[in-house]
């Protein structure tokens, strides 16, 4: 069986002996040794000041809800995983969706100012598939209406804009760690924050609010990754030009040996180091995904339709109709992309695709 992806497993016994540590410390969590280790070198691979890392991908998203969103309206895409738009529901936000960019898929960054009232508090975006928004352009629209900008970045592990990490750009930015993504922790994820008192903030939200044991700067949430956890992200990391360097070589596999006549690909934003973290293709029609899905299916090929359907159309959202992302969610479907796939794999998948079309 070939599903989308498959997480990566590094050597059992470097994960043991990671594992090792905590038993040793008898400390289990609360930011013990393997955590502190996890998030320097985090900072180191990935370039940037300040990270938290956390024991999933939703909380960042969920404490940014709670810091920035202020019971407000909160403008974003459409299309993304739920989490992006559960996590401003969950957190008594209403969401405002724009629509997206038909080639970058992410928003289109031209509507937003016309969807902005005088209860728009924050944008929450995505970089979907580690596909950079128009950072520039929604920087100025949210200085100008003095707005936050909460970026999910959960797809960008490695991703650079203009030489600089992705998660330097807007107010925060949230990645996740889960099993299914580029680096991971099984579960987990992490907070960005450049300017030091929202930092502290973020940081103070993740532990109960907790300043010292008996004293407290607000209201806070568990959102406190675990020493196993961190175990697993330190195994992994030394792996990550193997996962980054495999995944490129499926991804130009694909870009070669696919007939793109009667079908188009993700377009990268200019000035973008890109991850390879996911192969979404994008047919002229549902009925051409369909008929393709059940092919791979019947050769136990599990691709998936990331992301469908398009958030807006989900009963608690109450969003207005988005032609672009409702079309492209109805057509784009992901391919499997992982370490470990082998061409005569990526033959199955790329002939089925080229002789059914
Ligand atoms: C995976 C994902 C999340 C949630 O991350 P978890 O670690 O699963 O909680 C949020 N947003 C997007 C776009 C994701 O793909």
């Amino acid at each position: 069986m070939i599903n989308v992806t498959k997480a990566f497993l590094p050597p059992i016994a470097e994960y043991q002996a990671q594992v090792q540590r905590a038993w040793n410390n008898v400390w289990l969590t609360n930011r013990g040794e393997l955590v502190l280790e996890l998030e320097e070198k985090l900072k180191n691979y990935l370039s940037i000041s300040n990270i938290i890392t956390t024991n999933n991908g939703t909380i960042p998203l969920q404490i940014a809800m709670k810091l920035f969103g202020n019971g407000g309206e909160i403008i974003t895409t459409p299309f993304s995983y739920v989490a992006t738009t559960a996590a401003i529901v969950w957190e008594n936000c209403t969401p405002v969706f724009v629509d997206i960019h038909p080639d970058y898929l992410t928003i289109d960054e031209t509507k937003i100012e016309a969807a902005i009232t005088s209860k728009t508090t924050a944008i929450l975006a995505t970089h979907v598939f580690g596909n950079p928004c128009h950072v520039e352009a929604i920087e100025a629209i949210a200085q100008k209406h003095k707005l936050k900008v909460i970026y999910d970045a959960a797809h960008c592990f490695g991703v650079t804009y203009n030489n600089q990490s992705i998660f330097d750009f807007g107010d925060m930015s949230t990645c996740s760690f889960h099993a299914t993504k580029l680096f991971h922790t099984a579960e987990g994820g992490a907070m960005f924050c450049n300017d030091e008192k929202w930092f502290k903030q973020l940081y103070y939200s993740h532990n109960f609010g907790h300043k010292t044991a008996l004293d407290f700067h607000g209201l806070g949430i568990n959102g406190k990754i675990s020493e196993l956890q961190a175990a697993m992200g330190l195994a992994v990391l030394p792996y990550m030009e193997t996962i980054l360097g495999e995944r490129k070589k499926v991804v130009d596999y694909y870009n070669s040996n696919i007939d793109f006549s009667k079908l188009k690909g993700l377009k990268i934003r200019e000035n973008t180091q890109w991850n390879n973290s996911y192969y979404p293709i994008i047919f002229e029609t549902e009925a051409e995904l369909l008929l393709i899905e059940q092919k791979l299916n019947e050769l136990q090929i599990f691709p998936r339709r990331y992301f469908c359907p398009s958030l807006n159309t989900i009963e608690y959202t109450n969003g207005k109709p988005m032609p672009v992302s409702e079309s492209i969610a109805s057509r784009i479907l992901c391919l499997p992309l992982y370490v470990g796939l082998t061409t005569p794999e990526l033959d199955t998948i790329i002939s089925t695709i080229n002789t059914n079309l």
